[in-house]
């Protein structure tokens, strides 16, 4: 099918796409809830099952389970990945208070965007192949996970297992404002420090004691040299706590440093700058702990080759794609950073992501939709 032919194909199923929208975010998916993700699992898993996967549940570690979908292709080239994940950040009950609707040309709901549509995107296109009983050009392979809300603590693994052996890798994250991918994003790293200093008593004894929140209050001021703005590298402190009360010198205090950096050499230098933190007051000692979770997602020029690929795609389907970076992380940092050609923002358009207002713009379903439709079948490994 040409650009054209794959647009009326998804122009004419948008109803059937919008019922497995409202379905997908009736199923309310936080991230630790074990109970609610198994149903959203199992829906999942069937679905893809009838689609004609073969299908594997890995099982999560401390929330839910995570979904491998495999498709045979056309000819028995390494697969694409197609990554995606089915946990929001809204906990049980948001449906109360904001139930899927539809308005206004916009689609809402808890998860709605980030990224049930993309969910969404990736069933309507595996149906439209399984209609017409043909195989993508190349296996696809969907690996949707329960955890990337939370930095997927238990799906990295599995994800950096299943990416390896594939191709290339298309990320199923909402797309940037106006329809753009993501060929570029930050690492992100959690940082915590454990002061202990001295307690004593404020009034009788004021000199006995080390103040652990002295020691924080300089140790964050000089935390500000770790940052590198115009190399993308920032630091904030988001968290902080010490003392017990206020006649007490604090012995104890901590806080914990979200960084972000846009490359791998920064995140070597700015852990090492963590790692390398001497207390700043005598008597009291600083304890350093934390790291990385995700590391930069950094445009290589695979990446770059795959994005001028999929932009000629998009032409035919009269898309004219951008692309651009951000400060958040995804999945596709981990398949970027193993040396996968990466796409990323390949989801719906819409805003309000994590935020009230989370919204779809039901018109971009369609195109969505086949533009993942031509990746699937145009796309060569860079
Ligand atoms: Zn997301």
């Amino acid at each position: 099918m040409n650009g054209p032919e794959w647009l009326n194909r998804f122009h004419a199923c948008q109803d059937s796409l919008l019922a497995d929208l409202e379905i997908l975010v009736n199923h309310e998916s936080p991230s630790r809830d074990r109970q609610a993700l198994a149903r959203l699992c199992a829906w999942l898993s069937t679905r893809l099952s009838r689609l004609g996967a073969s299908v594997e549940v890995h099982p999560g570690t401390d929330g839910g389970d995570h979904v491998l979908a495999r498709f045979a292709g056309r000819s028995s080239e390494p697969p694409a990945l197609i990554l995606g994940h089915y946990d929001t950040v809204w906990p049980l009950g948001t449906l109360e208070r904001i139930p899927f609707a539809i308005a206004g040309g916009r689609a809402r709901g808890p998860g709605v965007l980030d990224m049930k549509a993309g969910l969404a995107l990736i069933l309507a296109v595996m149906e439209v192949f399984r209609e017409d009983s043909s195989l993508p050009a190349r296996p696809v392979w969907i690996l949707i996970t329960s955890d990337e809300e939370v930095g997927s603590p238990g799906s990295r693994a599995v994800i950096e297992r299943v990416a390896s052996q594939c191709a290339l890798a298309l990320v199923l994250e909402p797309a940037l404002a106006g329809g753009g991918l993501k060929t570029a994003r930050k690492g992100v790293g959690r940082f915590r420090l454990d002061i202990a200093g001295r307690a004593a008593h404020a009034g009788v004894d004021p000199s006995a004691g080390r103040s652990a929140i002295v020691e924080l209050a300089r140790r964050i001021l000089a935390l500000g040299e770790i940052e590198d703005r115009p190399l993308g590298t920032t630091i904030n402190v988001g968290v902080v706590a010490g003392g017990t009360t206020t006649n007490v010198v604090p012995a104890s205090a901590w806080a914990e440093v979200d960084a972000r950096v846009a490359t791998t050499r920064e995140q070597e230098r700015v852990t090492s700058a963590f790692h390398a933190i001497r207390p700043l007051t005598p008597d009291v000692e600083v304890v350093v702990s934390g790291g990385f979770s995700r590391p930069p997602m950094e445009r290589t020029p695979a990446i770059a080759a795959l994005f001028d690929q999929a932009r000629l795609l998009g032409r035919t389907i009269g898309l004219e794609l951008t692309e651009g970076s951000t400060g958040g992380g995804s999945d596709g940092n981990f398949t970027a950073a193993l040396g996968i050609p990466t796409l990323d923002g390949l989801g719906a358009t819409g805003g309000g992501a994590h935020a009230d207002d989370e919204h779809v713009v039901i018109a971009s379903l369609p195109e969505r939709a086949a533009l993942l439709a031509l990746l699937i079948e145009g796309l060569k490994q860079p």
